[in-house]
């Protein structure tokens, strides 16, 4: 996909392009590729290329949804978080209904609403806000650098116009990250249905009985100071 919609596939100027996975672990499985450039990291991609992400998403979501197909839209970074390319891109699982986190984190009235009125009263986790979107460490992060992006007002439909803005601000968190120690193992999904947000994982701790288990996560970086660290 590129500038020129009409262009053939397979044709030179492509700027990110989705092709199905070669080894799907599930019937219909996409890769997004982030840029023709060999380029690492969602981190290294400028706004530009992160609103062509953005549309890729946004088209394989309207093709999923006019079968009647769930899209689940995430990306993996590093050996540790089940990458196994190192040029940067996305997975695009289609899946015959919502799964089930995303399904318990629904209700009504919408949980990411109260939540977020908590964390902006108290501004303690919150990293930066910017274009009607927040990025905060959340309260109960599973590991160091946990983030949370998602609009501030209630909106609905994560492949709406603000993904691209909100895959921005996962790729700032990204970079700062990076230099708070360079590139780290990550993941990151769109969880697009209600109060649409992204979440972001930092793959810096390795999950034992007691997380896989239990559902508790040890981590040894209160989210406090992550976001201190990752303003900067
Ligand atoms: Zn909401
Ligand atoms: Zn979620």
């Amino acid at each position: 996909m590129g500038t020129d919609e009409g262009r053939r596939p397979d044709t030179p100027g492509w700027e990110v392009r989705v092709v199905p996975n070669k080894y799907p672990a599930f019937e219909r499985q996409e890769v997004v590729v982030h840029s023709p450039e060999h380029k690492r990291s969602l981190a290294e991609l400028d706004r530009e290329q992160l609103d062509l992400v953005a549309k890729a998403w946004r088209l394989r979501a309207e093709a999923a949804r006019a079968q009647g197909t769930y899209l689940f839209a995430g990306v993996n970074e590093g050996r540790a978080a089940g990458a196994s390319l190192l040029h940067s891109h996305s997975q695009l699982v289609w899946l015959s209904e919502e799964p089930p986190v995303p399904s318990a984190e629904r209700g009504e009235p919408c949980r990411l609403c109260e939540y977020l009125e908590r964390e902006l009263a108290d501004d303690a986790r919150v990293v930066e806000e910017r274009g009607g979107l927040v990025l905060l460490c959340p309260y109960a992060s599973r590991s160091p650098y946990e983030c949370l992006i998602a609009p501030l007002e209630h909106e609905e439909d994560g492949y709406g116009p603000r993904l691209g803005a909100g895959l921005d601000l996962a790729a700032e968190a990204l970079r700062r990250l990076g230099t708070l120690g360079g590139q780290r193992p990550m993941n990151l999904w769109l969880h697009e249905a209600g109060h649409w947000h992204i979440e972001l994982l930092p793959r810096l701790n390795v999950y034992a009985s007691l997380e896989l288990g239990a559902g508790h996560y040890i981590n040894t970086l209160a989210p406090e100071q992550a976001a201190a660290d990752l303003r900067g």
